[in-house]
């Protein structure tokens, strides 16, 4: 048996509530595959409205004593279970390529991402603040302290399964709220492994737990109306996002939406377009491109045109894909056929509307849920994947800008982009290549987003605050606003005698 096997074969697949691990009350299971080959991995148990509501009542009954917890005593559980990821890392490296595709390397990559947060958040469990003034009379003490906003549901996606759960686990143990927590049906195993590390950090029992399901609507839905839990931190679609914020509002929970995006990268005529295109490869083709972060519209000015699509189609196409456990593989399989089926549609629309395909945008045959590198160039801005996330290895360049000119800053070329770039509902993050500074600047205060990279194509950092405005979200994940997410404020007035 190869790694991944023998570390699926010791990962538990029950349920995890109050520190012990059970099957789903119905004894169901469902089956994870592997999206390179189609086989089987493992059975994990199904969890149900009953099994869900158990999960949350253990939540809230640990809610009080969790919150009277030393803030160290967090800290350190969070530091411990940043070391056993760290020491773990080729295994949950191997369990995350098995069970949702992307290259042993990338996960490896995830794995030191994903850990940085529970490192991120044991600084930050000892450093929560407050506020102290007097009132303009001089009669009142205005003492504000922070308290954890109670038991979190936590709903992931099945993109990063490690750094998604890490980035809401973290926050939520160093503020002191219990959880329950649904990873995406896709990924679970990832998830459960990292549940089992953190009972061995020494998490107390009944602080996480742990619901896996084939049925999300059951299980979320339970803990959005129950009234039980407090608050709610979801990342995933825009569309599921809004049904839990809909359902949020009936027992008034606190939110915090991570949701879709779909980013505009836009190259500049004065970018260094060598530059650019290590950029784009990370921000186009990091998970295949199904992050909410890829690069979903590439704006390139026609001055750098040629040169910017002859390189990049020469990396795309050049790029190894294959099973993510092999050796050299850069490129592994999209999650599931679904996507596949999508990305092929999003591709002969563009090509109906005059798209040219540069390289890939061939459908292979054989198993796995393959879709190989892909460059289109003068793509029509009113093609549907300008509208919607591709969530694939598809790279759309659409022209700006007249020939030659448009290199001086403040030009009409700016604007024409920057109304480009922000004629999307969506506003997570958007890319921009550059030599001139004050382009830069002045381009990445108009772009309706919530991140913007600068000659980069990364911005995902666990000190930074990750999030999006418009339809992307709500609320910041990482830096020093990450755990506000996860505390509420209390205001006490005391008189001075
Ligand atoms: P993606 O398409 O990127 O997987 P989804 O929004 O479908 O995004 O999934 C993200 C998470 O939301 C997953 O854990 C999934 O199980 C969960 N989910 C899907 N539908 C619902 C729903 N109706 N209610 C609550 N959670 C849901």
């Amino acid at each position: 048996p190869t790694a991944a096997a023998q570390a699926i074969s010791r990962i538990h697949t029950d349920l995890f509530i109050d520190g012990r691990w059970s099957p789903a009350a119905s004894g169901a299971t469902f089956t994870v595959e592997n999206p390179a080959t189609g086989e089987a991995l493992a059975e994990v148990a199904d969890g149900s409205a009953d099994d869900a509501r158990r999960a949350l009542q253990t939540a809230a009954d640990h809610q009080a004593a969790w919150a009277a917890t030393s803030p160290r005593s967090r800290s350190e559980i969070l530091y411990r279970a940043y070391q056993l990821i760290i020491d773990r890392a080729d295994e949950i490296a191997s369990v995350m390529t098995a069970e949702m595709g992307k290259p042993f390397a990338e996960a490896r990559g995830e794995v030191a991402y994903g850990a940085e947060f529970f490192r991120w958040f044991a600084e930050e469990a000892v450093r929560i603040g407050g506020d102290h003034t007097i009132t303009g009379d001089g009669a009142n003490r205005v003492v504000v302290s922070k308290q954890p906003v109670g038991p979190c549901v936590l709903v992931t996606p099945w993109n990063f399964p490690l750094a998604m759960g890490t980035r809401k686990i973290g926050p939520a143990v160093a503020a002191g709220c219990t959880m329950v927590f649904k990873p995406a049906e896709l990924t679970p195993l990832t998830a459960l492994l990292l549940t089992e590390i953190l009972a061995e950090a020494g998490l107390p029992d009944g602080v996480l737990n742990v619901v896996t399901t084939s049925d999300p609507s059951a299980v979320v839905g339970e803990w959005m109306t129950s009234g039980k839990a407090r608050k709610v931190s979801f990342t995933g679609s825009t569309e599921v996002g809004k049904i839990l914020l809909g359902q949020a509002a009936g027992t008034v929970m606190r939110t915090s939406m991570e949701l879709g995006g779909n980013a505009p990268f836009i190259v500049c005529a004065d970018a260094d377009v060598d530059r650019a295109i290590e950029g784009v490869m990370v921000a186009k083709m990091r998970n295949m491109g199904q992050a909410c972060t890829a690069a979903n519209r590439i704006f390139v000015h026609r001055a750098v045109l040629d040169e910017f699509t002859e390189k990049l189609s020469a990396r795309m196409g050049g790029l190894v894909v294959g099973d993510g456990s092999h050796d050299g593989t850069q490129v592994g399989p999209l999650v599931e056929e679904k996507a596949v089926d999508k990305v092929t549609a999003l591709v002969s629309d563009a090509v109906e509307r005059g798209a040219q395909i540069v390289c890939g945008g061939e459908r292979p045959d054989g198993a796995g849920h393959f879709y190989p590198p892909t460059v289109l160039t003068d793509v029509d801005p009113a093609a549907d994947l300008m509208h919607t996330e591709i969530f694939g290895p598809v790279a759309a360049i659409i022209p700006f800008g007249s020939d030659g000119a448009g290199a001086a800053a403040g030009s009409s070329d700016d604007d024409e982009v920057v109304r480009l770039a922000n004629d999307t509902p969506w506003g997570l993050v958007g890319y921009l290549f550059t030599r001139d500074i004050d382009r830069a600047d002045r381009l990445s205060t108009q772009l309706e987003v919530g991140m913007v990279g600068v000659n980069t194509g990364l911005v995902s950092n666990p000190a930074a605050p990750f999030g999006g405005v418009k339809q992307s979200g709500l609320g910041r994940e990482g830096g020093r606003l990450g755990i506000e997410e996860f505390l509420d404020v209390k205001y006490i007035a005391r008189p001075i005698p």
